[in-house]
């Protein structure tokens, strides 16, 4: 999985990390807000560009905590509606093979 950069509001930092890993600032334990970047495209940014993408995201989540909640959210639905699939095709597999071993075992 790609890393990308969260941001803390608390003390500014910024760091890269698993979008589904723990949001939490390894400073200052404030809860990280994701910039929606990846760390090769953060890294080509200037310092000046990087201070604006997060003071520009720090004032989104001001005005609509709501929406980043949804983000992290979608995020967390996507990997849970994979899980689903895999555990279904394994359903599946079961199903068809299990009463064919049971027609051998009265067969033989
Ligand atoms: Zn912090």
């Amino acid at each position: 999985m790609k890393s990308t950069i969260h941001a803390c509001p608390n003390c500014h930092a910024a760091w890269s990390g698993d979008p589904l890993g723990t949001a939490r600032c390894p400073e200052c334990d404030a809860v990280l807000v994701p910039l929606h970047l990846d760390k090769e495209a953060w890294d080509r940014l200037s310092v000046e560009e990087k201070e604006s993408k997060k003071n520009e995201t720090f004032n989104q989540v001001a005005n609509r905590p709501h929406e980043v909640h949804l983000m992290s959210q979608e995020f967390y639905l996507r990997a849970i509606s994979e899980d689903i699939h895999t555990i279904k095709i394994l359903l599946i597999c079961v199903v068809l093979v299990l009463p064919f071993l049971i027609f051998l075992g009265i067969i033989s």
